[in-house]
């Protein structure tokens, strides 16, 4: 059964991340022209969200995350979003949290030690390398150009990655590649690698839209890097069925932390609307500005259904493929309408960075493309229509 009341403990959770954001990192937030998040900054932020009891909500307990479900997470993440610098401090942002996720489920306990126990502390980055520049892997993950091959007790991989979120100054990367012997495109290799193992390079930085992810969104180049058969992540040729186990649940927190920054966009823009006038009265008074906001309002708890159902289905062992692509669908297109009605409220003041909405409605447009784009998600929705 669903239930919709919040237990004491997610409440309180809730509001003492809800203070956090407030008190102490929209008081941080950079004003003006933005730039990209330093790791020196990051571990700053980290270490306010240790002192504040708030690191990694939901990572494992036993490796040093506070270990909640996906429902107790839908509150505290959308709380956390509402700053950007807060899945940073608290450090569940794109692409670490979804890689503890994946490394708790799949990893071994070795494995864990040596790479999850420090992910979690905020000590070091990871990143996620599957996509690669045309003819390769995008949408089209079978499009895969990365091999991996074994020789002895090794498995070599060859390639190049692109857009890795994360991967400058990363300690290490989940690293996808097809089998080399393989041409069907279906039996893919995930393995694990310290980003200064030899044959790792970062080609070049890409000049991305974007700031707030530390480590930008680089090319990343793999020459002939040689990766102990012990460091392969779970078994090989199980690669795809691992990316699914990481990728329901990672849309899914994308979807609450962005809905957490549509909500701020909205605050500002409700706030501006009560205060500034025109024609006599102020703008939320004139049915044109108070419609747009009545939208968001809208948006924001359809948004906020959908995650709860996805993430209460996550929290009952389903895979829930299905309700996370819709709920990244709703939710991706449903933030990016409500921060460009906030910046259409705010008038030429939307179209600066003297409020927040500015970078939130930058930062915001390329969760329609990453973890699947709207389209996709829609042609597989609309594919399972016609087998059924
Ligand atoms: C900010 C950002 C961060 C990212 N971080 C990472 C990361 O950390 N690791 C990583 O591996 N990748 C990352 N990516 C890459 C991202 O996952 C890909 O951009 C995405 O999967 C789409 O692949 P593509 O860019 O090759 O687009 P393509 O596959 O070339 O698709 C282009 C467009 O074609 C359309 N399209 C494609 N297929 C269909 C279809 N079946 N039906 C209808 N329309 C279709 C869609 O409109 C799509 O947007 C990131 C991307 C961005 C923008």
């Amino acid at each position: 059964m669903i239930d919709f009341q919040l237990t004491e403990q997610q409440t309180e959770l809730r509001d003492r991340t809800v203070a956090f954001v407030r008190d102490e990192l929209i008081p941080l937030e950079h004003t003006g022209e933005p730039t990209r998040v330093d790791d020196e900054f990051r571990r700053e932020l980290v270490a306010l969200g240790h002192a504040a009891g708030l690191v990694a909500p939901h990572a494992p307990i036993e490796w040093g995350g506070l270990g909640l479900d996906h429902v107790s997470m839908s509150e505290v993440f959308i709380a956390a979003g509402y700053s950007l610098l807060g899945p940073l401090a608290m450090n569940c942002f794109a692409p670490d949290e979804g890689n503890m996720n994946l490394l708790s489920k799949v990893a071994t306990r070795e494995q864990n030690e040596r790479w999850l126990r420090p992910l979690v502390a905020g000590e070091i980055r990871s990143c996620f390398a599957m996509t690669e520049p045309a003819p390769g892997a995008g949408s089209d993950p079978r499009a895969m150009q990365t091999t991996v091959a074994r020789d002895g007790d090794e498995f070599v991989v060859n390639g190049t990655k692109w857009l890795i979120t994360g991967a400058d100054g990363a300690g290490f990367a989940i690293i996808m590649a097809r089998e080399a012997d393989d041409d069907s495109g279906r039996r893919a290799t995930m393995l694990l690698a310290d980003m200064d193992t030899p044959g790792i390079t970062i080609e070049r930085e890409i000049a991305t839209l974007d700031r707030s992810f530390p480590g930008g969104h680089p090319v990343v180049r793999f020459d002939d890097v040689r990766i102990p058969a012990t460091d392969v992540l779970g078994e090989p040729g199980r690669g795809f069925e691992y990316a699914q186990v990481r990728l329901a649940p990672a849309r899914l927190t994308h979807c609450m932390r962005w809905l957490g920054a549509a909500i701020r966009a909205h605050d500002i823009a409700t706030a501006h609307a009560r205060e500034r006038q025109a024609f006599g009265k102020t703008l939320v008074d004139h049915e044109g500005v108070g419609f747009m906001l009545a939208d968001n309002e809208i948006d924001i708890q359809q948004c906020r259904l959908a995650i709860w159902h996805t993430a209460w289905l996550l929290d009952q062992g389903e895979a829930a493929g299905r309700e996370s692509s819709m709920t990244k669908v709703l939710c991706s297109e449903a933030t990016d309408r409500i921060v460009d009605r906030c910046q259409q409220v705010l008038g030429g003041l939307g179209f600066t960075h003297e409020t927040a909405v500015g970078q939130i409605a930058t930062e915001i447009r390329a969760f329609r493309i990453y973890d699947g784009p709207s389209e996709v998600h829609r042609w597989s929705i609309a594919r399972q229509l016609g087998r059924r």
